[in-house]
């Protein structure tokens, strides 16, 4: 849900975050705000890191498809060297770029801009994933939104990977990850996978059920 702006002074800035889990639509909640904006002739910019080239060099891209141009960055500092006149600033995978971006976040809503920030609040272990918690508390706004867990429909939480890597950032999509709610998230999946355990074949748990196999609904 997209917060009620009361903007009595009209040259304050703020914040808004919005966070979830992978597939739940952070980036196409982000498009709508930022399109919305452009309605209003406002003038938006859109950022993402350099790290994400899953779909396109130049442009916001959702597992929709749904687009919008953006700039590239190496670092949350160059948002403020390249964000000119823009109202309204949309940076996306906020993830990657680290602790820094809050600065950067501060600074922009100083300006009096209209700063909205979409990434994971976790990683695939499902801990708290810097920069976007601490966002969350210095943000205006939050949103939380939510995938559906491919295992038993409840609303998910979680990014289950699917591949064995202790890396703290895999890029990719259906292929890595899928979403899953607190019961059927396993945060050692990947490492059992990696040593013949899959989701068919799990680990045996004393006195746990395994979760039904048959509700599989895909997920777009
Ligand atoms: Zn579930």
């Amino acid at each position: 849900m997209e917060p009620v702006i009361y903007r009595a002074d009209r040259s304050a800035g703020w914040i808004e975050v919005i966070c979830g889990s992978m597939f739940s639509g952070k980036t196409e909640e982000l498009i709508r705000r930022l399109r919305r904006a452009q309605i209003a002739r406002q003038r938006i910019e859109i950022f993402k890191p350099t790290v994400d080239a899953r779909y396109s060099d130049e442009e916001v891209v959702s597992h929709d498809e749904n687009a919008l141009s953006s700039i590239a960055v190496d670092s949350a500092e160059q948002i403020i060297l390249m964000v000119g006149s823009a109202d309204v600033v949309g940076i996306d995978e906020a993830q990657f770029f680290g602790l820094e971006l809050l600065t950067s976040a501060q600074e922009l809503a100083r300006q009096g801009k209209r700063v909205i920030v979409a990434g994971l609040d976790q990683d695939y272990l499902g801990r708290p994933f810097e920069p976007i918690p601490q966002m969350m508390a210095i943000a205006e706004h939050v949103t939380k939104l939510h995938a559906i867990c491919v295992v038993c429909g409840a609303p998910a939480n979680h990014s289950q990977r699917l591949t064995a890597s202790d890396e703290r950032v895999v890029v990719g999509a259906t292929d890595v990850y899928e979403p899953r709610c607190r019961n059927c998230f396993d945060p050692g999946l990947g490492r059992k996978i990696s040593e013949g355990r899959t989701a068919s074949n799990p680990e045996p748990e004393a006195g746990v059920q395994p979760p039904p196999k048959k509700i599989a609904p895909t997920i777009k």
